[in-house]
């Protein structure tokens, strides 16, 4: 029998459980099919390790693009909190071990860490420049991700009035490869800004895509400041805030509910999924919406998707029983609270893609590690915490899906997780390994998550962390895009009913739930 609805989401990623929420919360009927056994798709926590009592944020692991103002039009009960430091860099500066300390908020110390790393003022003084003009254009790009699209003419003109119309080149504009050649002069510090280019993204900064620029902007935007917080109780906090908000509105989840098809005639939509039974429903609707990446989508609809995404890192989890100790002798406490870098500078991020364009694993690979529990110690059991046992999450660029091979996975899994504990080793006063925790089953408490891996888990195509590559957050205007015409809300696809509502959506990509409300309010605002 056919059941009926007014709007099915397909997936119960964060996104799409924030669909379901400003839908039920206005009023309309909504069913989410969630294909795995649980809701929150790569914004959820885990116990990893058997036997270790440490609930990690897997897969996502830092918020910056949710904004407030969704938090409160869904009464989130949410703890996002700042990290004391924003990032530390261990360097070697005539053969003596030291560091890049930069504050959460840049002072004394970020200025006098700057001197002697850098060997003068130029570099604070260019980068308090770069990240004031930057947040001036964030104040005005942030409030516009809840709204329907601007033109890119638009925007140029609210950031010119903002920042200044360099402040638009070097975002819009200009490779920021060059922009960071020409403003810095320390290949590590353009390194720590070229990475925020680069999370998730599989391209050279000089390229003239400019898709590293677009990654950037999204993670200087986030609330209007760009700050990266951590969620209290992990990401699945966040997930499960969404999905109570949902619950409570009326929308109705079914999990192990994977969707295999979707037909629409452009007024009516029929979803068919298999259900726990293994046996195959149908649901009826006015609109779907997808949470599943716009390539899943295409095939659910019978056609070929046009592109092939795929996913540039790695992930790795880890529990330690302390944290190690630097050769710079900085307190671990302080070095790792915000984000750790090795092997990021620039030149490096650009010979590790080189690498990977010649079909190599980078040597050494770039990638930078976090320390949650220095923030947020909840996600330890109580007896963990008195034990002094820490959490290390480490997120690794340009190790493009097509480096991975399914047929050898275990050995290359192992491959890179020894090649990124073997680069952090480089900066510590004792091997990492002697830190790490063991578990139940005697093995060390670390493990590597490829591209591959996370298409496997959570569905991501070719495990790409935004589901394709990322747009620009406005109109994309004298194209035949579908969200192209004024009012479009950067959800919209090739047929009228069927809407993007996940991380492919134009303004999707990160734990934001932007895309999720962008969709319902498309709907909401189409009703008689
Ligand atoms: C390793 C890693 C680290 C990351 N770190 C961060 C970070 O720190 N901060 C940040 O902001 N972002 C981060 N991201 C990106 C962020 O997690 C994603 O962009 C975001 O979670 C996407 O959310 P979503 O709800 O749009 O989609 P998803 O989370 O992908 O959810 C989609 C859901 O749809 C379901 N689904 C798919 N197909 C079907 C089907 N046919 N039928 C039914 N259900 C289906 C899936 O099972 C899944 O639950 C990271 C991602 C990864 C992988």
């Amino acid at each position: 029998m056919t059941q009926r609805t007014r709007v099915v989401v397909v997936g119960g990623g964060h996104n799409g459980l924030a669909a379901a929420a400003y839908l039920a919360q206005a009023g309309i009927d909504v069913v989410v099919l969630e294909a795995l056994g649980e809701v929150g798709g790569a914004a959820v926590s885990a116990q990893v390790f058997p036997g270790v009592n440490a609930r990690l944020s897997r897969y996502s692991y830092l918020v910056s693009l949710l904004p407030r103002q969704i938090i409160s039009e869904l009464g989130l009960s949410l703890d996002l909190r700042s990290r004391s430091v924003a990032s530390y860099t261990p360097v070697v500066r005539g053969g003596t071990d030291t560091g890049l300390l930069v504050e959460r908020t840049p002072g004394g110390v970020t200025e006098e860490s700057f001197r002697a790393v850098t060997g003068g003022p130029r570099d604070y003084s260019s980068w308090q420049d770069f990240y004031d003009r930057m947040e001036r254009a964030a104040g005005v790009i942030a409030p516009t991700m809840l709204s329907p699209l601007l033109t890119s003419q638009d925007m140029a003109e609210r950031v010119i009035a903002a920042a200044g119309a360099q402040t638009w080149a070097e975002i819009a504009q200009v490779p920021m490869g060059e922009t960071l050649m020409s403003a810095f002069g320390d290949d590590d510090v353009r390194g720590v800004i070229a990475t925020d280019g680069l999370i998730g993204t599989y391209a050279s900064v000089f390229d003239q895509s400019l898709l590293a620029n677009r990654c950037l902007l999204y993670h200087l935007i986030g609330d209007g400041t760009g700050e990266w917080k951590v969620p209290v109780g992990g990401m699945g906090a966040v997930s499960t805030a969404l999905r109570l908000a949902a619950e409570s509105a009326g929308a109705r989840i079914v999990t192990n509910a994977q969707a295999l098809k979707v037909e629409t005639d452009g007024a009516q939509a029929l979803v068919t999924y298999r259900d726990d039974h293994d046996s195959e429903q149908c649901i009826a609707a006015e609109w779907v919406l997808s949470n599943a990446a716009p390539d899943t989508l295409e095939r659910l609809l019978g056609r070929q998707p046009s592109t092939s995404p795929q996913g540039s890192q790695v992930k790795v989890n880890m529990v330690l029983t302390r944290l190690p100790r630097l050769r710079s002798g900085i307190d671990p406490r302080i070095a790792f609270a915000g984000t750790f870098h090795i092997s990021e500078s620039l030149a490096e991020v650009e010979d590790a893609f080189a690498a990977t364009v010649r079909g190599e694993f980078p040597e050494p690979l770039p990638a930078e590690i976090y320390c949650h529990t220095l923030t947020d110690s909840s996600i330890l059991s109580g007896d963990l915490i008195d034990a002094g046992w820490h959490t290390m999450t480490l997120f690794g660029l340009h190790t493009p899906a097509h480096l991975f091979d399914s047929e050898s996975s275990q050995r290359q899994r192992q491959q890179v997780l020894d090649s990124y504990l073997d680069g952090l080793d480089r900066f510590l006063a004792e091997p990492i390994r002697e830190c790490l925790a063991i578990d139940a089953n005697g093995e060390m408490c670390a493990e590597a998550r490829t591209p591959l891996d996370i298409e496997a888990s959570v569905g991501l195509p070719g495990g790409h962390i935004f589901h394709r590559d990322l747009r620009w957050p406005w109109s994309p205007s004298g194209n035949a895009d579908p969200d192209s015409v004024p009012g479009a809300w950067g959800v919209e696809t090739q047929d009228p009913n069927v809407l993007v509502c996940g991380a492919g959506a134009r303004r999707g990509g990160g734990v934001s739930a932007v895309p999720g409300r962008a969709a319902a309010m498309k709907v909401i605002s189409t009703q008689g």
